[in-house]
């Protein structure tokens, strides 16, 4: 094979003249006029080859004719200038072609099961069949793109983070179990009989004692895994971008990431974002969004009417105020001819919270169209209407429930609306646009009613707020994390916290607070809680969805779009065909039986 002079993207008009071989994969082939153009790809591009029965052996035009897409090539010729009306201003080496001299075929690709070279079609692709040939699916010019940005942006963020004074830790992938999260994947021992380790979550407890170890600055580009049944973009495996820091507070974190997502900006799209990001505490989210990560690209706040219907004579919403809950509303502006099915679908959302139903009001022709407005007071009317900014065209959807969920039956439904209304195209958000912020001040706690205990908000190590420790034991839900996310438009890219770095408070928090017995904390946490008795410093971080912010970036609304390898939504890997059965000899130096069905 000769040595390629050139990759595919690189020949210009200064090259013209010039011998020259370029290697790669047959991306297209066309037979006009006795010619036979043969569009060579490599990862960097393509360029325009010629075959000239006049110039070329026969054989070697006549394996140019036969060639199929895809087969694998190396070419050697003379650059030249495409003819007046023949060039392509559509790719970068349009304005020249490389008249070929030798052909050799490296590798003859048979019929290939969906196209690579058409955007269009292989867009439509079943993703089962793209899954499956992931190495075809790679080598199409928009998967590669996905790869090239991704390795661009992870050498970018280890760049920034040498930079900062970070060390770059591995920590293990073969952990402990330590069931209090999502679900874990097991990895049973073959030296220890019957005992198992877990693949890590995330590396939180091994960065937390890095910080014990003086490291005080930690990074990784880290693989977590969790056994959850998958949701539509989640994968068992994934990447974070994790972060751990010493003698810190949480506005050092803001800063850090804030220069973080700058740099990554820059570097992935050539933009420069503006600093510091808009914050915005979980309490005020939920109230004006109705969602702990809003999307603040367009308005469609909740209002507020609990005073005004707190004796209102519609017992639904006065009801509801003296159970201790709220009255809330949205204006869809422009929806009301929103279709039954649509009312349905929003109908839906709330029962699903547990409403009974869902109020409306749609604004057509003057009037106010709904079977609750003859129950409306017009002061309660009046104030409908200055508060939402009713008019012609509008449709009003009420939530009157306790607060938390009223808020999140209208979060849904605010999303749902934004999009109908982009489908009619009265709503627009400009493409391009990044609306970044932090939410802060999450609860510390959250109840779980079905079994009557707190659980934590995050995960068992944040930190509680200074100001609200007093509250631990008396009054829980009153106590607020130090728990930080960072939202861009309306998706959660990353969020951590300030560390609990004191054994006794720790304790109580596992002991106490989420009630876990001290045999299981000793046995799963108790070198955590002995480490914070050796000199442990203060210390918070952060990971950041890796995986979600290549997406974005590659503006791909599927992360499988940004993995080279995914899996299914069912966690196969349609390649190598995994999950799959092992051997009984397998099974029995793991010393485990299968159950039968
Ligand atoms: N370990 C946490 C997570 O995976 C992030 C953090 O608190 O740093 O969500």
């Amino acid at each position: 094979m000769k040595k390629r002079t050139h990759h595919c993207n690189e020949l210009r008009t200064l090259h013209v003249g010039q011998p020259v071989t370029l290697a790669g994969w047959v991306h297209s082939r066309r037979d006009l006029g006795g010619l036979v153009f043969i569009d060579i790809r490599d990862r960097e591009g393509r360029t325009q080859t010629v075959f000239d029965p006049s110039e070329l052996a026969k054989p070697a035009f006549e394996l140019a004719s036969s060639l199929h897409s895809e087969s694998v090539v190396s070419i050697s010729g003379k650059v030249q200038q495409r003819p007046t009306g023949t060039t392509n201003p559509k790719i970068e080496t349009g304005d020249v072609e490389v008249l070929v001299g030798e052909l050799e075929v490296l590798n003859h690709a048979e019929v290939l099961p969906f196209p690579v070279d058409d955007p269009e079609v292989a867009g439509k692709v079943n993703e089962e069949l793209r899954l499956q040939y992931r190495y075809l699916d790679l080598r199409r010019p928009e998967m590669a793109r996905n790869l090239k940005l991704r390795s661009k942006v992870a050498t970018a963020a280890r760049v920034f983070f040498d930079q900062q004074g970070f060390l770059d830790v591995e920590t293990p992938t073969l952990f402990k179990s330590t069931p209090e999260g999502a679900r874990e994947f097991l990895v049973p021992s073959r030296v220890h009989p019957g005992q198992f380790y877990a693949l890590p979550q995330s590396p939180q407890q091994f960065k937390q004692m890095l910080m014990v170890a003086g490291v005080e600055k930690y990074v990784q580009i880290a693989r977590c895994y969790r056994d959850e049944d998958l949701r539509a973009d989640r994968q068992p495996e994934f990447t974070q971008v994790d972060v751990e820091m010493s003698f810190i507070e949480r506005e050092d974190i803001y800063n850090l990431i804030e220069g973080l997502l700058q740099c990554v900006w820059k570097t992935a799209l050539g933009r420069d974002i503006p600093v510091p990001f808009r914050r915005i505490s979980f309490q005020e989210a939920l109230n004006q969004y109705g969602i702990d990560k809003p999307d603040t690209r367009f308005g469609m706040e909740l209002a507020d009417l609990t005073e005004e219907f707190r004796s209102s004579s519609f017992k639904v919403f006065s009801g509801a105020v003296a159970a201790g809950g709220v009255v809330k509303a949205l204006n869809a502006k422009g929806l009301a001819g929103a279709t039954q099915g649509q009312i349905e679908t929003m109908t839906e959302y709330a029962k699903s919270f547990g409403a009974k139903g869902l109020a409306f009001i749609k604004v057509e022709h003057g009037e106010w169209k709904s079977p609750i407005v003859k129950f409306f007071s017009e002061g309660e009317k009046s104030a409908l209407t200055r508060k939402l900014a009713i008019e012609e065209g509008d449709l009003i959807l009420f939530a009157a429930d306790q607060w938390l969920t009223a808020c999140e039956i209208l979060g849904k439904i605010r999303l749902y609306c934004a999009d109908v209304l982009k489908g009619l195209g009265k709503l627009s958000i400009p493409a391009g646009r990044f609306d970044f912020l932090w939410v802060v001040d999450f609860p510390l706690l959250s109840f779980d009613k079905e079994n009557n205990r707190w659980y934590s908000s995050h995960h068992p190590f944040t930190a509680p707020v200074a100001e609200d420790i007093a509250f631990l034991k008396t009054d829980p839900k009153k106590v607020r994390g130090q728990h930080y996310d960072i939202v861009v438009n309306g998706v959660e890219l990353g969020g951590g916290s300030i560390r609990i770095h004191q054994s006794e408070i720790q304790k109580t928090i596992f002991e106490q607070i989420l009630q876990i017995s001290p045999e299981v904390v000793q046995a799963r946490f108790g070198y955590m809680l002995n480490a914070f008795r050796l000199g442990c410093p203060p210390h918070g971080g952060i990971a950041l969805g890796f995986d979600r912010l290549i997406a974005i970036l590659c503006g791909s609304t599927s992360i499988r779009d940004v993995i080279a390898f995914p899996k299914t939504a069912k966690g196969t890997d349609l390649m190598t065909q995994s999950p799959s059965p092992i051997e009984a000899k397998q099974l029995r130096d793991l010393h485990l039986q299968l159950l039968r069905p």
